[in-house]
């Protein structure tokens, strides 16, 4: 039975970055929220990531863009090379709009953001809280690991990111395949800021893609700070953990000899986060008291930046829009007008810029890049990079 006049008691899965957002909008409208998360303290994964307009809207939404923009580092424009140095992609967020820039975050920075104001709004965090499984998919009681019980609850909002375990439970017919590209991630100084100011990347083919994003500053630490990443399969990942690091690195700086200093700081691959990122198709997002959100529902490979943003985007979208379950396939319905776009372009893009062979580099640097840049099409370009796309309108409050 549905407490509408106290607010939904919900069962929040997940304490990234979507479950976050999701916990935090839902408690502000006035709903009893619990927040459940696997680790026994809950933790940012990866280095750094960039927020885009459309991200920074939902920010701003949850009254956290003033915070966040304190501690980011400002992105006005993508840059992609050759080895030669030629330029083969650039996309300026000007071209979008005159004032309009992404943000470069540590991800500590936007967690620590987050979870303080989820703290601040009353939400109840029990860590140490995997969840395996339910009795029902109406008011159900979710179960842990350790034999716990957790609910009943009236909504149960499962944000346990793209390896999600609750999925295969609620829609057995999902499918979340790993890209056979990842890469690996380490956070650097950057004291000349020598990379402010760009998400820089150096492609060779598309089997070498080296980026430098700069991030600003982790919480309590210091503010010049970029992610770096490198590019592999994933059968090479183990590969890079045990290999020759020497050897690596002058690989790099033959490809790139202006990130001597970042790598400089490093003499091992020990401080390199690993990445993988899975292709998730699910058909509808929600059953019963039970939705999907952020990359348990469309995950994507993080070629277009975006997969934080629409995460935060569901999060202010869902507590919009949904007073009880059964508003939850018409908020689906809403929110595949601007997902299911951004999963076909991650889909057709990812080979652009990792896979082997000469077909990805070639539509990259002849047909998509000078396209791109095509009067006109820039502006679909730009309006795809900033996270703006969509195919329906866009609600006044996440309006950037
Ligand atoms: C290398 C890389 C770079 C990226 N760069 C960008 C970028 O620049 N911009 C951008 O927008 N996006 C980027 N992304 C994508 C972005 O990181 C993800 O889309 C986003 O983190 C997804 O958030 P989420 O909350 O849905 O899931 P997650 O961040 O995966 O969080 C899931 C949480 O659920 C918890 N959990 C898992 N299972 C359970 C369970 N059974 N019970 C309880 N808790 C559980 C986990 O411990 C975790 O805390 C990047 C991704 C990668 C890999």
């Amino acid at each position: 039975m549905v407490r509408r006049a106290l607010g939904l008691r919900v069962g929040v899965v997940g304490c990234g970055v979507a479950g976050l957002a999701a916990a935090l909008a839902l408690a502000r409208r006035g709903h009893e929220v619990v927040l459940l998360e696997a680790f026994d303290a809950p933790h940012p994964l990866g280095s750094g990531l960039l927020l885009q307009p459309s991200g920074l809207a939902a920010m701003r939404a949850l009254g956290l863009r003033e915070a966040i923009l304190a501690c980011g580092a400002r992105v006005d424009r993508l840059e992609g090379y050759d080895l030669a140095g030629r330029t083969l992609m650039k996309m300026a967020y000007a071209t979008w709009r005159r004032d309009g820039f992404g943000l470069g975050v540590h991800r500590a920075a936007l967690f620590q953001v987050l979870f303080d104001a989820v703290q601040a709004a009353g939400v109840e965090v029990r860590t140490g809280a995997e969840v395996t499984g339910f009795d029902g998919l109406e008011a159900p009681t979710l179960s842990d690991a350790r034999g716990r019980s957790h609910g009943p609850y009236d909504l149960v909002v499962v944000a346990d990111g793209s390896a999600s375990t609750l999925r295969a439970r609620i829609r057995p017919q999902a499918r979340a395949p790993v890209y056979p590209w990842g890469a690996v991630w380490v956070n650097a100084r950057d004291e000349g800021g020598a990379f402010a100011g760009a998400l820089a990347q150096r492609y060779h083919r598309a089997e070498t893609m080296i980026g430098v994003l700069p991030i600003g500053a982790a919480p309590g630490g210091p503010s010049d700070l970029v992610s770096f990443f490198w590019s592999l399969p994933v059968t090479e990942l183990e590969g890079f953990y045990t290999g020759d690091f020497a050897a690596w690195r002058s690989r790099v700086l033959s490809a790139w000899p202006a990130v001597e200093p970042i790598v400089a700081q490093f003499d091992g691959p020990a401080a390199f986060n690993r990445a993988i990122y899975r292709d998730v198709t699910v058909g509808r997002w929600c059953a019963g008291a039970f939705v999907l959100i952020g990359d348990a529902a469309h995950g994507t490979s993080p070629q277009l930046g975006q997969g934080a943003n629409l995460g935060l985007i569901d999060a202010v979208e869902l507590a919009y829009q949904v007073a009880e379950p059964s508003d939850l396939p018409a908020y689906q319905r809403a929110r595949r007008l601007q997902t299911g776009p951004y999963q076909l372009f991650s889909r057709a893009l990812t080979p652009l810029f990792q896979s082997a062979g000469p077909v990805g580099p070639f539509v990259r640097n002849w047909l998509f890049a000078p396209f791109s840049q095509a009067p006109g099409l820039d502006r679909i370009a730009a309006a795809t990079l900033t996270g703006t796309f969509r195919l329906g309108p866009t609600p006044w409050e996440l309006r950037p």
